[in-house]
């Protein structure tokens, strides 16, 4: 067997790439036409890939990596807990030092009474843990019909059967015979896109009610649970207008829905605070994390479980639970990384340095011919591409196609930024510099302009 090591060729890495490695969300036969870009090593906010450019991350790998990479610390407590207890389940009445130390400090860190840990491999593992949760909650009660799940459309809860059913992406549902049975999408409170000539409070307030309507459509006694992103990260950081958490909290209590918040992404400091649900005073009977729970330094999830539902599912065997549920090795990492997070303060930097300094950056882009908004909420932000600022004009051009453009443009310029649709999307490492806020803003401004300058020479600079 050949070592495949950093030092291949670029073009050798991406011709092995190209015949083995199938890659998610990607179109494989075009991706192995151009070759993959091959990451080689990263530090602090800055990848390095294999022809040795550095690359500002504005997206902390996928919204996970809160503190940085290549922290010693971490790499030590890995290490640590390989030697002292590489690998014990905790299926079969026996449970370790690093779930057992993990779950307490969860409970300790979540708001109200959100005291139990059911630990998964990632978010979509937690969310199928979820679902299976919720149903079987109000089977325990003797409502076994109680087991409609509502969520959103353009909503993202992972990739599996159960987290895609959950997610309300059409490109996700159009394969592999998503959704599963019994979960109901409703509107998203996307003002921008959606909220036409309305004020985002009333829109929001719009869009929360639908859950009250399908509540009443389905009748009470089949609603087994809501569940929504905090913000919605994949599906374009869509920050909801002020009314809509409030409302959909009195419509989950009035009908005695649980609730669902999905702060993967928004978990562990990246609204400002451990959880959003503190960010949006939302009281939530599970919270699902992963992500930001290790600093994507090891695959963690798991969801955080509030007294009355804990006490339902304790009564019963739960037939659930993974291999690497509480893994020793990836919980020692999480709990090394809470352990950052908080002996450094990484959370007063969000709110009193990188966020404030961020927002204001951020929010000049809108001033941009080619930026309709620029949104930010602690340190995940979008901003929408649009050929006419005051209609708030989608292009002509396919959904996605100048998108593209911007995103290749920061490829070339040494920044990742992401796009979804024609949105353009940021959420950098918690303890990025103001400095290097400069040069993300900086990269982020001439990528706009090339992308601007592609635009209008290609004609599409037009408005749908
Ligand atoms: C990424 C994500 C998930 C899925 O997590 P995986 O670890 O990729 O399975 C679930 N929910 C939200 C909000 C996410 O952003």
């Amino acid at each position: 067997m050949t070592t495949i090591t950093n030092h291949l060729p670029t073009a050798e890495l991406q011709r092995l790439d190209a015949a083995h490695h199938m890659h998610p969300f990607t179109t494989g036969d075009a991706l192995n036409k151009k070759g993959a870009r091959v990451i080689t090593k990263a530090r602090g906010v800055f990848l390095t890939d294999s022809e040795g450019i550095e690359i500002l991350d504005g997206m902390a790998g996928l919204w996970c990596v809160n503190i940085g990479y290549g922290r010693e610390e971490m790499a030590e407590a890995a290490a640590r807990q390989i030697r002292e207890l590489t690998y014990y389940n905790t299926f079969f009445q026996t449970t370790h030092v690093p779930a057992i130390a993990l779950a307490a400090k969860l409970a300790e860190l979540a708001p109200g009474d959100l005291n139990h840990v059911f630990f998964a491999g990632s978010g979509s593992e937690a969310n199928d843990t979820n679902l299976r949760m919720v149903r079987t909650y109000w089977a325990q009660k003797g409502q076994p019909e109680r087991n409609i799940v509502i969520a959103r459309k353009n909503g993202y809860h992972g990739s599996t059967m159960g987290g895609g059913s959950l997610g309300g992406m059409a490109p996700i549902h159009s394969q592999g015979g998503l959704p599963i049975p019994n979960i109901h999408h409703i509107g998203q409170p996307h003002w921008y896109a959606e909220g036409g000539d309305m004020s985002p409070e009333e829109f929001g307030l719009q869009r929360a009610q639908e859950l009250e309507a399908a509540i009443l459509e389905f009748g009470p006694e089949r609603v087994a649970a809501f569940i929504g992103e905090a913000v919605q990260g994949a599906g374009g950081v869509i920050i909801p207008p002020s009314t809509y958490w409030p409302e959909i909290q009195r419509i989950c209590k009035k009908y005695d829905i649980l609730l669902i918040v999905d702060e993967v992404i928004t978990g562990f400091g990246r609204t400002g605070n451990w959880f959003a649900c503190e960010t949006f005073g939302i009281e939530p009977d599970i919270i699902t994390v992963a992500k930001g729970l290790s600093s994507g330094y090891q695959p963690i999830g798991g969801s955080i479980v509030g007294d009355k539902v804990a006490a339902v599912i304790n009564a019963c065997e739960f037939n659930h639970g993974y291999t690497y549920s509480g893994h020793p090795v990836a919980a020692a990492v999480a709990l090394e990384n809470l352990r950052i997070l908080e002996e450094e303060k990484v959370l007063d930097h969000v709110r009193e340095v990188a966020a404030p300094y961020l927002k204001a950056k951020w929010e000049a882009l809108a001033d941009h011919p080619l930026v309709g908004e620029a949104k930010i909420c602690g340190m995940m932000g979008s901003i929408a591409l649009t050929p006419d600022k005051a209609s708030r004009a989608k292009f002509a051009s396919e959904e996605g196609t100048v998108g593209l453009i911007c995103r290749e443009r920061c490829f070339a310029n040494s920044l990742v930024m992401r796009h979804v649709g024609d949105r353009m999307i940021i959420s950098p490492p918690l303890v990025i510099t103001p400095a290097e806020i400069d040069i993300l803003i900086e990269r982020a401004t001439k990528s706009l302009d090339e992308c601007l300058a592609a635009v209008k020479e290609r004609g599409l600079y037009k408005a749908a």
